[in-house]
């Protein structure tokens, strides 16, 4: 925040975020979806607790971290600033197990349960608890040896499993595309449409939520069914350039 007053760098984040929901907006037309089934998130992992309060007075109130400590840190942070109506966090990176009770209760959601041991995980101290945490089952749609997530395959054949844990409710699917490929994005989104429907018979859950659309794909996203985009350069980042 050094190079710029608070004031310019909240009229930068709410000039971006009218340009990115228009752009939402327009893909959803496109697809011929209604633009209030779509969330948007703002990823503010690489952002501190100030430009969080900015991105909020820009009008933004979900958020996501990709690491329980910073989850925390920004909380207890926030926690100091009155008035932050309806803010809230999304868990959405790589979980540990013993990571698990730093997000329990903090997040509204876990959006990268990776596992059917991850999901028992969460599912036991959730329950220790009394706590029913929305969670999104993370899928490596793409195949990508970088990317964690069950296998297309593996999610079919343990969500079964998953649904009936106690202490957790199955919401729907995340993924994340392969970057700077938007044919090979847009087969993956497709794909985990594809499969959520294929889950719906088999759990017998709604599953409405598809978590996926990243700052250079989320307009594919939007075209292949997204009903939630986590932005985070797009939204914080005054460098990055919209195509
Ligand atoms: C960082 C991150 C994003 C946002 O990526 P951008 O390309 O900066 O929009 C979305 N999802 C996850 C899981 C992330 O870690």
């Amino acid at each position: 925040m050094d190079m710029h007053t608070t004031t310019s760098y909240e009229a930068f984040l709410a000039a971006r975020r009218a340009e990115i929901l228009e752009r939402i907006a327009d893909a959803a037309l496109r697809s011929g979806r209604a633009v209030d089934e779509i969330e948007l998130l703002a990823v503010s992992k690489t952002v501190g607790p100030s430009e969080v309060v900015s991105a909020w007075k820009a009008g933004y109130r979900l958020f996501g971290e990709n690491r329980p400590q910073e989850l925390v840190r920004k909380l207890t942070a926030l926690s100091e600033v009155p008035d932050l109506e309806g803010i809230t966090f999304d868990m959405i990176g790589n979980l540990q197990k013993n990571k698990i009770n730093q997000v329990l209760g903090n997040a509204r959601r876990i959006h990268s349960v990776s596992s059917l041991h991850l999901a028992q995980a969460i599912s036991k101290r959730a329950e220790a608890r009394g706590l029913v945490v929305p969670v999104l089952l993370e899928v490596n749609v793409s195949g990508e040896a970088s990317k964690s997530g069950f296998e297309p395959h593996e999610v079919l054949a343990q969500a079964e499993n998953v649904v009936k844990l106690d202490g957790i409710r199955v919401d729907g699917v995340m993924t994340m595309a392969p970057a700077g490929d938007d044919d090979a994005a847009r087969r993956t989104f497709s794909a985990l449409r594809d499969l959520r429907d294929d889950l719906r018979v088999v759990c017998g859950l709604p599953l409405d939520v598809l978590s996926c659309g990243m700052s250079d794909d989320f307009t594919i996203a939007v075209e292949e069914g997204s009903t939630l985009v986590r932005l985070g350069r797009i939204v914080f980042d005054q460098g990055y350039e919209l195509s």
